[in-house]
């Protein structure tokens, strides 16, 4: 990698003699060091890890390679600086030890690096938060991320029946006076996903309860300001929803983006610190060794191994889950026009379908409750997710995470217990008849059209 960096500009023009030799020397150093920017040998790590240095002009490659190398290698692309033109990315397999070794020995304003989220790779749960200040004046950042980690616990719970603090989060931040910008990475090993695309399902489901004001406890204004106008003046999610697809290169801890000198810090309002079972001090000696370590979304510290058990848990979140939670609110041609418009079409009280939420209840009973409803326009459907009864008729017995919901169909009057775990998704129970004393209103409704049953 060329470099374009006199070492001068760090320091205030009148140094004394002494400096002036100390940045002679380091100027020599640097200008050896673009030389041979890279390391030419590494050696491995009393821990054993790879030495591997080896650079890419494609991604494809660099992921290939990285993937029947194994051994713990990461793929990470990087910004060269190429005379007379603009940044070029090129990519580096290596062990995430040696990228750190890489990256902190250069000057602040070359570390213009990123990792390579792989698709379909173990990942942590991160997010993207950007808007642009000039736009949204008086929004606060601060306290618009608190809102979002609030928001975000009541999903995990809601979803996963886990629980997480705010310091299991790693806060970073790139704001400037012009731009707010902040990464959180989930650190708890119980909140690991099986790929960001799964991720990505999450956080959109996220978003589209926030964005419905639908997360209890949390001030409908605190919800609305997590919409913030982009530079075309139009609402847009203050997480940034691009992040989670295929081969996504993620901004590292400490690197700016090229040619801009704002490097990733850790936040203020950070209170994370980093987890030594996890990432030891043998590899990761100083703090922001083990922040950089943590900051990564593809690497999980000690061996970089998932235990056994970690593996099992890993979450999922698939399309199918995200379809079934996205309440219809566009009109169409349904028999119950007036329901439709209702604007309580989801909840967490009573649903306007009494009889039936008594129905549920009962066959949750005693533990479970209705956690909350979704009214489906299109299908005149009911779900009905539930907590505390995570009894799941397809494996026939309690899930240990996920958990169950029932789906009332509407018009043929029956329903059937789902769940949210993706191994059943495709043995789902057949729909029961809703006992016709249960359904007093039912024969009033003899022009319904039979349709197909949501999965
Ligand atoms: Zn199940």
């Amino acid at each position: 990698m060329s470099v374009n960096f006199p070492v001068s500009s760090f320091y205030p023009k009148k140094g004394c003699k002494r400096l002036l030799e100390i940045e002679i020397k380091l100027e020599r150093g640097v200008s050896e060091a673009k030389k041979k920017p890279l390391p030419p040998r590494l050696t491995s790590s009393l821990q054993g890890h790879p030495p591997d240095w080896k650079i890419f002009h494609k991604q494809a490659e660099a992921l290939e390679y990285a993937k029947q190398r194994g051994s713990g290698l990461m793929t990470f692309s990087f910004e060269e600086q190429v005379p007379g033109s603009e940044g070029r990315r090129k990519y580096v397999v290596t062990h995430p030890t040696n990228m750190w070794k890489n990256h902190i020995s250069r000057p602040p304003d070359q570390r213009c690096s990123y990792e390579v989220i792989p698709a379909e790779s173990q990942c942590k749960l991160y997010f993207d938060l950007e808007f642009n200040k000039l736009a949204n004046p008086m929004r606060d950042g601060s306290k618009m991320v608190e809102t979002l980690l609030e928001a975000c616990s009541w999903a995990l719970e809601e979803v996963f029946n886990l629980q997480v603090r705010k310091c299991d989060v790693l806060i970073l931040d790139a704001t400037t006076t012009n731009k707010f910008s902040q990464h959180l990475i989930y650190q708890n090993p119980n909140i690991f996903f099986k790929d960001n695309f799964h991720v990505g399902n999450f956080v959109k489901h996220l978003m589209m309860l926030v964005k419905d004001c639908n997360i209890p406890n949390i001030d409908v204004n605190d919800q609305r300001d997590l919409f913030v106008k982009n530079d075309k003046g139009e609402s847009v999610s203050f997480c940034d929803l691009a992040v989670y697809t295929k081969n996504r290169n993620f901004r590292l801890f400490l690197a700016s983006k090229f040619e801009k000198k704002v490097p990733l810090l850790i936040a203020k309002t950070n209170t994370y610190l980093p987890d030594r079972t996890r990432y030891s001090t043998e590899d990761w000696p100083i703090d922001e060794a083990a922040i950089f370590s943590s900051s990564l979304i593809t690497y999980f510290g000690n061996d970089q191994q998932l235990g056994a058990q970690e593996e099992e848990q890993l979450l999922t979140f698939g399309n199918k889950q995200l379809d079934e939670l996205m309440p219809v609110n566009s009109s169409n041609n349904t028999t119950h026009v007036d329901l439709a418009k209702d604007p309580s079409l989801n909840g967490y009280k009573s649903s306007p379908w009494i009889e039936i939420d008594r129905f549920v209840t009962e066959l949750i009973a005693p533990a479970g409750t209705i956690r909350q409803w979704i009214y489906f326009e299109k299908t005149e459907t009911i779900v009905y997710h539930i907590h505390g009864n995570r009894f799941c008729s397809t494996i026939g017995r309690e899930h240990k995470r996920n958990h169950i919901k029932y789906v009332v169909n509407l018009p043929n009057a029956t329903y059937y217990q789902s769940c949210f775990d993706p191994d059943c998704a495709n043995s789902r129970p057949p729909p029961q008849p809703i006992p016709p004393e249960r359904l007093p209103w039912y024969n009033l409704l003899t022009d319904s059209t039979p349709f197909d049953i949501v999965s």
